[in-house]
């Protein structure tokens, strides 16, 4: 299938670019950015002229930042093209139901990926989650944000999310791996002076059966970021590493490996299957989190972020 890329910064040079140009079912037919482009794929800088004037393209990935992508998303929609969204899949939970809607009003196919769940070991922890009563879950997710997002103003602008971009890969991977939903009833939100957005977050959940479930969110983790899921059930300890790419139970490490490998190989694997079969997929739960926390949390101002 003829693909086009849109947004061509940094998550759409590490990982689509190869992810694409690596399967099988795919074609890099175009690109559209203001200023990037992919050697050999030919380039607009113009996403209507695109639609126009390519209409062998029927799907589109959508790489931008959440703020601008409401309204590129909209757009191929109504152009009838399927169209698979970077995470989060808008800046509102509304855009995205107004989104979903629209999807299948044109019934086209909609992905709202969230690439951490495709980390290896995802799958493996919620199995082994399933049978186990759970009693306490610890979310750290720390890293550099100098050394992750260099220089994008917009993650500390509104809607960029700030921490909670990060955070929201940790909450994805919560929200597969959890046997019985959790809600969040408390946030502590540390907004540097000059941004509009939180640099470091804390955040308390409610668990159906009094399990003690928290998160702790920090953009200014020097060296090696630290993303790990730990928790304690009535059965032993289950530790999910590197953001889901290692699964220690007990001491012991998971070996198990897996045929496809990598995240975005796997989004894009599971975008040709939902183009093929008519699908949406559009799970809203990590973003739900965010916005649960963004209205109850307590905004704390810490000191102001320079780059
Ligand atoms: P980015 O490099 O800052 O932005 C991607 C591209 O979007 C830019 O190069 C720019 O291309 C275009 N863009 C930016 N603002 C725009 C606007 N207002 N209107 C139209 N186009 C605009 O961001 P990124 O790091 O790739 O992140 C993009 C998305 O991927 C985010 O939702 C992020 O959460 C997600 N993501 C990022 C990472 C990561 O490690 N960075 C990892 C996983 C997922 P032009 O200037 O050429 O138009």
């Amino acid at each position: 299938m003829e693909i086009a890329l849109i947004g061509i910064g940094k998550i759409a040079i590490d990982q689509h670019v190869p992810a694409i140009q690596n399967s099988p079912d795919w074609n890099l037919s175009a690109t559209v950015s203001r200023h990037g482009t992919v050697a050999g794929v030919p380039a607009f800088h113009d996403f209507a002229q695109m639609l126009e004037e390519r209409p062998d393209i029927r799907v589109v990935s959508l790489c931008l930042p959440p703020v601008p992508r409401f309204d590129y998303a909209a757009a191929a929609i109504r152009a009838g093209r399927h169209v698979m969204l970077e995470k989060p899949p808008g800046a509102t939970l509304s855009e995205c139901h107004a989104l979903k809607a629209m999807a299948q009003a044109h019934r086209v196919s909609l992905y709202a990926t969230w690439h951490s769940r495709q980390a290896d070991k995802v799958l493996a922890a919620k199995a082994w989650l399933a049978e186990k009563a759970l009693q306490k879950l610890t979310i750290n997710w720390r890293e550099d944000v100098r050394q992750w997002h260099p220089g994008q103003d917009w993650v500390f602008e509104a809607g960029g999310l700030g921490v909670f971009d990060p955070g929201i890969n940790a909450l994805s991977i919560l929200t597969e791996i959890l046997p019985e939903p959790v809600h969040l009833t408390g946030a502590q939100l540390h907004f540097p002076a000059n941004r509009e957005a939180p640099i470091a977050a804390e955040c308390s959940f409610h668990h159906p059966r009094g399990a003690e479930v928290s998160m702790n969110l920090d953009w200014l983790e020097p060296g090696a970021p630290t993303w790990t899921i730990q928790a304690e059930t009535d059965q032993g300890i289950m530790i999910l590493e590197n953001g889901g790419d290692k699964l220690t139970i007990d001491g012991e490490i998971d070996e198990s490996v897996s045929d496809l490998t990598g995240e975005y190989p796997r989004l894009y694997a599971q975008m040709a299957s939902l183009v093929q079969r008519g699908g949406i997929d559009m799970d809203l739960s990590p973003m739900r989190h965010v916005a649960d926390a963004f209205t109850l949390g307590k905004r704390i101002t810490v000191e102001p972020f320079e780059w």
